[in-house]
């Protein structure tokens, strides 16, 4: 169901501190690599998490959090802390990236897909590395294999595009300090064209019948279109009108118009 309100019908969603929150500091460490391998230091992160918080300021994924003064200020203190313990995970004067925020897309039957890569690079005897940040908390290890599943669509991207399966995934926790790796193989790369193919199959199926069925479980709490969705008594048709209305709703409370804005002088 939330499938169809997300990719189907295509309806806006409110931002959530989680994912902006992971944005900017995403977009921080871009910078980082940017510069030359010597000048990726602490005080450079701190300039870079600067900038990234800058350029999001005006930003809908921002403005729509609706932030205070002091709520904005423990935001920034979130994402200071992430990038600050990035540094005591790896030392990145020593990665050898080849690629930032890399767009891939290679297809699968008559499928495009299309994937970011946060960085990919070379180890020491020149095989490629794929490493994706991740904000978020870890996965338990009772449900880390099954977390690494779906990292295994970078492994097939870089392997379909480049035509080199890298010899290594490996997620960054920053939350955590956490880094869990996972090597890919013939099989796990396999994997993914058969199960997009299911997956793409039973999408059709649901696009044919209309029949995209809620499934419940604790995700429901975070999910932006519980109010339509028919197990919570919803009606799905009247998202198409009601979403995009609430959202801009929330920018153009969260965001006030020039006619809004108060100066204060002196
Ligand atoms: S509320 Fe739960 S079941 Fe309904 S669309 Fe959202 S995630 Fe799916």
């Amino acid at each position: 169901m939330q499938f169809r309100f997300s990719s189907i019908d295509k309806l806006p969603e409110p931002p959530g501190r989680a994912t902006t929150r992971g944005t900017i500091v995403h977009r921080a460490l871009e910078l980082l690599f940017i510069r030359p391998a010597a000048q990726r230091t602490p005080a450079a992160l701190d300039t870079d998490l600067a900038t990234a918080l800058a350029e999001y300021r005006t930003h809908p994924d921002w403005v729509g959090l609706g932030l205070d003064t002091d709520d904005a200020a423990a935001f920034e203190r979130e994402c200071s802390r992430l990038v600050e313990r990035y540094f005591t995970m790896e030392d990145p004067t020593a990665v050898r990236e080849i690629g930032l925020e890399l767009r891939m897309e290679a297809a699968v039957g008559n499928l495009s897909l299309r994937g970011i890569i946060d960085r990919l690079e070379l180890d020491a005897n020149g095989e490629l590395i794929v490493t994706d940040y991740k904000t978020g908390r870890p996965p338990s290890s009772n449900y880390e294999q099954k977390s690494l599943a779906g990292v295994h669509f970078y492994a097939f991207l870089c392997q379909e595009v480049l035509g080199r399966r890298p010899a290594l995934i490996r997620l960054m926790y920053l939350s955590s300090g956490e880094t869990i790796e996972t090597v890919p193989n013939e099989q796990s790369v396999r994997f993914i064209t058969t199960r997009t193919a299911a997956v793409w199959n039973a999408v059709e199926r649901a696009c044919v019948t209309g029949d995209f069925r809620p499934r419940t479980s604790r995700l429901c709490d975070h999910c932006s279109f519980q109010r339509w969705c028919p197990a919570f008594g919803g009606d799905p048709d009247q998202a198409l009108t009601e979403a995009p209305a609430a959202y801009a709703a929330l920018l153009d409370h969260a965001w006030p118009r020039d006619d809004q804005v108060v100066s204060v002088a002196g």
